[in-house]
């Protein structure tokens, strides 16, 4: 029988796979899985989302002029050149859609998120993958992938699922020794996790230069994760593209409004912050406790760790006993990680729990 075939390339995609949030026989536990926010939700962020059901019959403001003006006044840019899409992940999508196709290269690091290799294919481009430094962005890899060919560099920073941060002073150099025609993607969906009054200058090189697009989420640290609402900030000419490709009404009322009260919450925003730094601190010294194991954590600016296994303990023995214990975290053998599990940084009741649970797991494997 004659069907319509997908386009070659489009089977060549590893389906994204989300974190889980139940076990295999269906028992509800602690997601730890995704890197939301342990402290929930903004409650104005809340009220102002329940208030969007007033209005159901109408479709939303398909430019988010409210949300646009909230973020511009929030980080001194231009409305204009922001653009809103369903999560970040649609912007990232936006991006390859506007500025990659078939046999053009889109370059990312080799522990990168999943969703830039998805990206690519699915505009028919090539991934390319640049080696890490001992699970760190190396900036110079990345120079060194680049070709005639290459259309987009994707660069998450912190970096999921590693938790790395690359300074300010190496995007800066990456960005002055990529060529003008290249697209770089910095990808913020961690941002808010540095500590306050540092960044790595993504959007002050955003408002300058023809060739940056920096993506944000409303996901991780503003808890509306469920939301799907993010924004990307780039170039008059880079935003009128993607606006061009993006579906009309790509966010919903209550996403909007949601996202304007919670970037006026920024004592949630704050407090989220210092809960996170402290258990994630926290937590690397718990690991660090664990002395002879081969079990370590990487540095992590995010909010999650990178816990490498390489003693007796398995990543893959840790992750179903953490589940046994009752936390669902990511082990990560699709990310050619199948040494790492990947902990959210929970509440103190998680953490102390997680804690626990692996000392007794290393015990046993030790
Ligand atoms: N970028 C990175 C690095 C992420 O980890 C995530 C969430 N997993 C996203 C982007 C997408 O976030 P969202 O689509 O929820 O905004």
């Amino acid at each position: 029988m004659l069907a319509p075939a997908p386009k070659p390339w489009i089977m060549e995609i590893a389906p994204y796979v989300p974190g889980r949030a139940t076990t295999d026989d269906g028992r509800r536990v602690v997601k730890l899985s995704s890197n939301e926010n342990a402290l929930g939700t903004s409650e104005a962020a809340r009220a102002a989302f329940a208030s969007a059901a007033d209005n159901l019959e109408r479709y939303p403001d398909a430019s988010g002029t409210m949300v646009r003006e909230a973020t511009a006044a929030k980080y001194g840019l231009d409305p204009a050149r922001v653009i809103y899409g369903n999560g970040s992940d649609e912007i990232l999508h936006l991006a390859a859609g506007a500025f990659a196709g078939p046999g053009d290269e889109v370059i990312f690091v080799r522990y990168g998120f999943s969703v830039y290799e998805i990206a690519a294919r699915r505009v028919g481009a090539v991934p390319v993958v640049a080696p890490d430094k001992d699970y760190a962005t190396d900036v110079d890899a990345i120079l060194g992938h680049v070709t005639e060919r290459t259309r987009i560099v994707y660069l998450a920073n912190p970096n999921n699922p590693t938790g790395t941060y690359t300074p300010r002073a190496e995007i800066a150099r990456l960005h002055a020794n990529l060529p003008g025609t290249v697209l770089l993607v910095l990808d913020h969906a961690y941002a808010e996790y540095l500590d306050i009054g540092e960044d790595d200058g993504g959007l002050e090189l955003a408002k300058a230069a023809a060739n940056v697009l920096v993506t944000r989420t409303f996901s991780k640290i503003h808890g509306l994760a469920a939301e799907r609402i993010g924004w990307g900030y780039a170039s008059a000419a880079i935003v009128e593209a993607l606006h061009r490709i993006r579906l009309p009404f790509n966010i919903t009322i209550a996403g909007q409004r949601a996202a304007v009260a919670a970037l006026g919450d920024s004592a949630f925003v704050d407090r989220s912050r210092a809960h996170n730094a402290k258990w994630r601190t926290w937590l690397a010294e718990q690991i660090a406790s664990l002395g002879n194991t081969g079990i370590r954590a990487i540095p992590s600016r995010a909010n999650f760790l990178l816990v490498l296994f390489e003693g007796r303990l398995t990543a893959e023995a840790a992750y179903k006993g953490l589940m046994e214990a009752g936390y669902i975290t990511r082990w990560l053998p699709g990310q050619q990680l199948g040494h790492g599990l990947r902990i959210t940084i929970g509440t103190e009741a998680d953490m102390r729990g997680v804690a626990e649970a692996l000392r007794r797991l290393a015990g046993q494997a030790g």
